[in-house]
């Protein structure tokens, strides 16, 4: 206690909260922050944010608005407090928390899917606990929230959760400012909650414990469909080969590597090293799955080889709802493969009804729960590089969490690219990009993309007049937006890849960007991939790019590497000295042909695509022919080295700086040193080693050429965090300054974001 002199003066303050206030417990901890200091007031939702007035002593007017700030509940995000000192008292006589103002939200953020927290977990581990065992605990600090959001404003009558009414219990626990329940919108308990059981062949299983009959089936090698959050897993005991070889035969996933859930860090640590950066990122609440190094197989290390074989990381994560902790905590079933529950390609399952028929021919049976899902949203995928994030998917847990640009220009829909699509709406300071939608191509995610686009436009309460889209005019994106009544921008591929990095990190001045990417469409007629841009939102122009190259069959060669590599060679060595070059791995394939149709030029549009380059590479080295997954060739080379092998490496010669920059020297670089005997190991080190010295010294030049020393990578190769991380290094020791994504993926699933940026831009200027 303080003194004992005069009474302090009352103050009487108002402040208003923009940022991620709602729907995460912020209302009872204002509450009770203000009865801490004695404060009579009232708080309140509103569109504008959440709104208090406080009063009492003015020194406790300021401890409060202090250690509003500093305290505020962990899954919000403060992004301003106006305060306001009022010239009279109120007449409060305790501190009261009020109805929601409904008024129509302008600044409403729904908050994303959170994994249940530490208090939630003793819950359902407590045998004394009335939520002991219930895999639908949750309270205002975690727990579904946009996939059971159906309209705002976020009130349990407009969620999945209309369907159950609270028992008197969780009623009272909803009602008391005080219980880490107040407002818990999902609040359930298993008298009056959601409930879980587990189908065979089409029939309810009789048991009294379902969890520990999903457990037992796990133990024996069955193929598990999971219902979760934002959708279905498959899932198999991580540790059983045979299973995991069944699950990659049924859901016709031959390469691609599968990720594991673990129960906890200590499981984890069996099968991947990860330091305390990488522990935080794995039990964040977003719950991403994290990308680890491998302990390689044997002793503690029983992980079945065809999880993740040939990558030198494991996708890792933790149980995100309780119904995983629990799932995860029966004996026998410390790791599971869990991947998303669909067939290759298409959107992750939703209902029950879908899963059946859908997951139904890949399962041996189903753990389906009658808590609707109203929104998809796959897990996020990223990893630490060099102390920050970097996403792979940005999704689960992020989405639809806004991403905070600079403010000012018109609204804006950006429909997004043709593959990894995602979508974004631009209001005002915030970018609300879509969770993970998939490639258009696919039926499914074509209908997912329009779903996504209306429920965002409907829950922000924003439907935009201007609509980005890809240049690319077979883009199904593209064909969506041109047949909306709205003002469209055609935005080029790469130059949205570069406006996406600046405006997560809130650059002014153009900047330049180098975009390394598999395919764009050019504004020349060509396939660009590998660009050295300069510009910003506004406009941009070409400094310079990989030299062209034919690519045989168009983007059937993504898929075949051999053919690039073939096409590629022949641009290094001429016709004639080809076969001499190729390696064993050659032999059978229709090399003739493929010669044939380039020097033609049939089919065979020029690209300056990185990673074409990539694949004509790995191809070289004998070791991938065909590309099972997006990018493998590239990927898998990658995983032969390592960030310290490359920085020992010695660089091929006679590459010299340029902004053309030339194809040829890497490729017959890679051949020769192939025919010579170098093992893959070496050449990856080697071909990365001079690839970051080439892009290094090229954008040296641009800066040169420009004045400018913003350096911006990003694009599809930039997935390679080898390439990312020793650029990063190469270019600061340059003396430039390197910027990546960080809360985006290099890939296209940040493209919209671009877009809406470009597109504001070009509405901005029209209207001058
Ligand atoms: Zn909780
Ligand atoms: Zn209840
Ligand atoms: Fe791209």
């Amino acid at each position: 206690m303080t003194g004992c002199g005069p009474s302090v003066a009352e103050l009487h303050r108002r402040l208003l909260v923009g940022g991620i206030v709602q729907g995460v417990g912020f209302r009872p901890f204002v509450f009770n922050l203000a009865e801490d200091e004695n404060l009579v007031g009232m708080v309140s939702n509103t569109s504008a944010g959440v709104l208090i007035e406080v009063q009492g002593p003015a020194q406790a007017v300021e401890n409060f608005s202090r250690r509003l700030e500093e305290e505020a509940p962990a899954l919000s995000r403060i992004v301003s407090v106006e305060k306001e000192d009022l010239p009279s008292l109120g007449s409060f006589l305790c501190f009261s928390i009020e109805k929601s103002r409904n008024t129509p939200g302008t600044n409403t953020l729904i908050p994303a899917d959170t994994a249940t927290c530490a208090d939630c977990l003793s819950d359902i581990r407590d045998p004394g606990n009335r939520r002991f065992g219930y895999p639908f605990t949750n309270c205002t600090n975690c727990g579904p929230r946009w996939t059971i959001i159906d309209r705002i404003p976020y009130d349990r009558p407009f969620t999945s959760m209309a369907s159950f009414t609270m028992c008197d219990a969780c009623q009272s626990e909803y009602e008391n400012p005080r219980d880490r329940r107040f407002h818990a919108q999902p609040n359930a308990c298993s008298e009056c909650g959601p409930q879980v059981w587990l189908e065979v062949g089409g029939n309810r299983v009789e048991t009294d414990d379902v969890l520990a009959e999903a457990g037992r089936l796990l133990k024996a090698g069955k193929i598990l469909a999971i219902k979760g959050l934002g959708g279905f897993h498959l899932a198999v005991d991580a540790c059983n080969e045979d299973a995991v070889r069944l699950l990659r035969e049924r859901k016709n996933r031959e390469a691609k590597p599968l990720a594991v859930m673990v129960g906890n860090l200590d499981e984890a640590r069996q099968f991947v090293h990860f330091d305390e950066a990488e522990a935080d990122l794995l039990s964040t609440p977003e719950a991403p799955i994290v990308l680890l190094e491998k302990i390689p197989a044997g002793g503690e290390n029983q992980l079945a080889a065809s999880v993740a074989g040939g990558h030198r990381r494991l996708g890792v994560m933790l149980p995100y709802t309780p119904l995983h902790h629990l799932l995860l905590d029966q004996p026998g079933t410390s790791a599971l493969v869990m991947t998303s529950g669909n067939n290759s390609d298409e959107p992750i399952c939703l209902g029950n009804a879908e899963a059946r028929t859908r997951l139904g021919p890949i399962a041996d049976a189903l753990l389906l729960h009658d808590r609707g899902i109203i929104r998809r949203a796959d897990d996020s995928v990223m990893q630490v590089l060099d102390g920050q994030s970097f996403f792979f998917r940005r999704s689960r847990g992020f989405a639809p969490v806004p991403i905070f640009v600079r403010p000012g220009g018109p609204d804006v829909l950006a429909v997004g690219p043709e593959l990894k699509n995602t979508i974004c709406l631009l209001k005002n300071d915030r970018a609300f990009l879509s969770p993970h939608i998939g490639d258009l191509e696919n039926l499914q995610a074509f209908e997912f993309f329009q779903e996504t686009i209306s429920t965002l436009q409907g829950v922000l309460e924003c439907t935009p007049d201007v609509i980005a889209h890809d240049m690319h005019p077979g883009y199904f994106s593209t064909q969506w937006a041109q047949k909306q009544k709205a003002t469209l921008v055609p935005v080029q591929h790469h130059h949205a890849h570069l406006v996406s990095v600046m405006a997560e990190h809130q650059l002014e001045n153009p900047a330049i960007g180098l975009i390394m990417d598999g395919t764009g469409y050019g504004t020349d007629g060509t396939i660009w991939g590998g660009e050295i841009l300069a510009g910003d939102a506004a406009s941009f122009s070409r400094l310079g790019h990989f030299e062209t190259v034919p690519l045989p069959g168009g983007d059937a060669a993504i898929k075949a590497p051999w053919r690039t590599a073939v096409s590629y060679l022949r641009h290094a060595v001429g016709d004639d000295a080809v076969r001499d070059l190729l390696p064993p791995s050659f032999e059978n394939l229709a090399v003739g042909p493929v010669l044939e149709i380039v020097r033609k030029g049939i089919n065979s549009p020029l690209t300056s695509s990185c990673g074409r380059l990539f694949d004509a590479v790995a191809a070289l080295t004998g070791l991938w022919n065909e590309a099972h997954y997006e990018a493998q060739a590239a990927i898998e080379m990658m995983a032969l080295t390592t960030m310290d092998d490359v920085r020992r490496a010695k660089p091929w010669a006679g590459i010299e700086a340029s902004l053309v920059l030339p194809v040829g020297p890497f490729i017959s670089a890679a051949a020769q040193a192939a025919s010579d005997g170098v093992s893959p190991q070496e050449i990856s080190a080697r071909f990365h080693r001079t690839l970051i010295d080439t892009l290094a010294s090229a954008a040296l030049l641009a800066s040169q050429k420009t004045g400018l020393s913003d350096i911006v990578l990003a694009g599809g190769v930039f997935q390679n965090e080898i390439l990312m991380s020793g650029l990063m290094e190469a270019l600061a020791g340059h003396g430039l300054h390197p910027l990546r994504p960080v809360q985006t993926p290099a890939n296209d699933g940040a493209i919209a974001l671009g877009q809406a940026l470009i597109a504001r831009a070009a509405c901005g200027l029209q209207k001058t």
